[in-house]
């Protein structure tokens, strides 16, 4: 098989796009449909200052890799989970590239912040799935990172499968609001919130993969060990087998949503009215979601010391 671009011969095939390049040209390919996405979604200009949230996966620091080789003002932001070998690991594999490329990051280890919480001990103590006190910790994080950086948007490395399964999920259970808050580009609510976008929401797991094999990144082959059994992935499953049998599946599932259902569903959400009496940040009553689960996360590590 040729390279559709070059003509000559393909190391890359994408059914999906019903093509195949070589590698420079898929290189380029994938920078290009970044930064299609960037223009198309208006998600920031050469002007703004983005954090860019990398895991250590190949998403985020293809993401990273290619939103400073289109010449984009970046900074990474590291958030370590407290998740033993794979925290370290992942770790590893950012800091490995920041220095490798010269660019500045932000490390915040959750064991060494005020409350000294990592996932596997907020899971333990409320009794919840790790993956449900790690987005609360997460949108914190990075929310307290991107205002107090002066940065005007906060860049992730969602990718099309990660997309795909979120409005699968939304839509077998038909969340509303939560397939109203479903878009590569959410505006801030408050003036402590920054822009957040997702550039790679067109971009398919096996293409950021790829990518980063070909520019010799080196990232975190393993996934979160929390991951396994997540519905996320029986969604993906799903997702993966169709588009077996109907390549390019993913793709219209989520950008027709986008143009034609999206907009029938939203709505302008109100900001939070109020600043946590804790931490500062935006919240809907005294304190916000994060300092209201560290508070009972406290509570009950406490109790548990003191019948121990
Ligand atoms: S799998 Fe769950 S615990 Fe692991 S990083 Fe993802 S959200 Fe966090
Ligand atoms: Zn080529
Ligand atoms: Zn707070």
């Amino acid at each position: 098989m040729k390279c559709k671009r070059c003509a000559t011969k393909a190391t890359v095939q994408l059914r999906s796009h019903n093509t195949a390049f070589c590698k420079d040209c898929f290189i380029f390919f994938f920078q290009r449909n970044v930064e299609r996405s960037i223009e198309r979604e208006r998600m920031f200009t050469r002007d703004e200052r983005i954090l860019v949230a990398v895991s250590g996966g190949k998403d985020s620091l293809a993401l990273w890799d290619t939103l400073v080789a289109l010449g984009h003002q970046t900074e990474g932001l590291y958030l370590g989970l407290g998740i033993g070998e794979y925290s370290s690991a992942s770790q590893r594999a950012v800091e490995v590239y920041a220095s490798a490329h010269d660019l500045k990051l932000t490390v915040v280890r959750l064991e060494e912040e005020e409350d000294g919480l990592g996932i596997p001990e907020a899971a333990f103590f409320t009794r919840r799935q790790p993956c449900a006190a790690c987005g609360t910790f997460k949108r914190h994080h990075f929310d307290r990172a991107a205002h107090a950086g002066g940065f005007a948007v906060l860049a992730t490395g969602h990718n099309l499968d990660d997309e795909a399964a979120r409005l699968l999920g939304n839509v077998l259970h038909w969340q509303l609001p939560y397939l109203a808050k479903q878009h590569p580009v959410l505006q801030p609510t408050h003036e402590k919130f920054v822009r957040k976008v997702r550039p790679l929401y067109r971009t398919s797991e096996y293409e950021s993969a790829t990518y980063a094999f070909l520019r010799g990144i080196r990232y975190v082959v393993e996934e979160c060990p929390n991951s396994h059994g997540a519905t996320q992935l029986v969604y993906k499953e799903m997702l993966n087998r169709l588009e077996e049998k109907m390549p390019g599946a993913k793709l219209g599932f989520v950008t027709d949503f986008l143009r034609h259902a999206h907009p029938l569903f939203a709505a302008t959400p109100d900001g939070p009215p109020l600043d946590c009496e804790r931490c500062g940040m935006p919240a809907f009553g005294e304190l916000c979601g994060y300092c209201r689960l560290v508070a009972e996360i406290i509570r009950r590590r406490t109790r548990a010391v003191a019948h121990s």
